[in-house]
């Protein structure tokens, strides 16, 4: 067995992270398999290094042993643009010039599971415009989602201990698989990498399920293998709504810099306790 923990570095940890790294670092040990760090830096111009460091330190605090050095998606570039070279061989994506205003404006762009579904103004470009904006126009790559799934098929995968389930890549409609700023999107680059760092099971935040649909389809069509799912609850607040990155007071290098115990925390976190008023929350 092979588990990761992939944060941004894009703010400070929080306790919902503790959890998650928490939970596959104690799979990953009661299966005396591995458990690893992935930094999911393609986003350049958010990322900070600073971050980074604060992320290692967390783990450290928690007691959470690394089987491995941290991967970084930005030291992977070069696979990213070998697995999108090889779905546009295959016609299976297509440049998009349209700015995020003209999506806004599209009166047909309905809501998908992971926001605008997007309207397939450039889909049906002629080949000789495409190839001429190509040149010199800003453009990120879309998946010909229709195209993609009549290749694919049916596509199940199985989250741990429910079953399993049938994946709907079809409601995120034709979704970004590299960006204008950045060679690969979260889809693209996080389904590489978990297959080329051999994770078998997939251990995060169940506000990421939805990708999963996304993944899965990028799975069977990049011959890569499926890992196991585990979609688990989000650490809401005080006030009830799940945390996010700016919630300070549920900071881990907070805690850290308070002198609390991180390895008390992880025990208890492994346990399912949570410091008081906090609580566990299935969106
Ligand atoms: N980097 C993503 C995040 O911090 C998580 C990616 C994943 O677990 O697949 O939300």
């Amino acid at each position: 067995m092979l588990t990761r923990f992939a944060p941004s570095p894009t703010g400070e940890l929080h306790l919902g992270h503790a959890y998650s790294a928490v939970l596959a670092h104690t799979a990953a040990r009661a299966a005396d398999g591995r458990f690893r760090i992935r930094i999911d830096d393609i986003d350049g111009s958010r990322s900070r290094e600073e971050y980074v460091a604060a992320a290692l330190a967390d783990l450290d605090w928690l007691g959470l042993a690394l089987d491995g050095p941290p991967v970084r998606q930005s030291a992977h570039l070069g696979e990213y643009a070998a697995a999108l070279a090889d779905l546009r061989a295959r016609g299976l994506v297509y440049p998009c010039f349209c700015t995020r205003a003209d999506i806004a404006q599209s009166l047909a762009a309905p809501h998908g599971p992971s926001g605008a579904v997007y309207p397939g103004t450039c889909r049906s470009l002629p080949a000789a415009e495409r190839e001429r904006r190509l040149v010199d126009a800003a453009h990120c790559w879309r998946l010909d989602m229709e195209r993609a799934t009549a290749l694919a098929g049916g596509l199940y995968w199985d989250e741990q201990g429910r079953g399993e389930r049938l994946a709907d890549p079809q409601a995120h409609g034709d979704v970004v698989l590299a960006r204008k700023d950045a060679p690969a999107s979260y889809h693209l680059a996080s389904t590489l990498d978990d297959a080329a760092m051999g994770v078998t099971h997939v251990i995060r935040g169940a506000d990421l399920i939805a990708s999963t649909d996304v993944h899965r389809l990028l799975q069977a069509l990049l011959g890569l293998p499926t890992p196991i799912y585990l979609h688990h609850a989000l650490v809401c607040g005080p006030d009830g709504k799940r945390l996010a990155k700016r919630d300070a007071a549920a900071s881990l290098a907070a805690l850290r810099a308070e002198g609390a115990d991180g390895h008390a925390l992880a025990a208890d976190l492994a346990a399912g306790r949570l410091p008081t008023g906090y609580s566990l929350q299935m969106p």
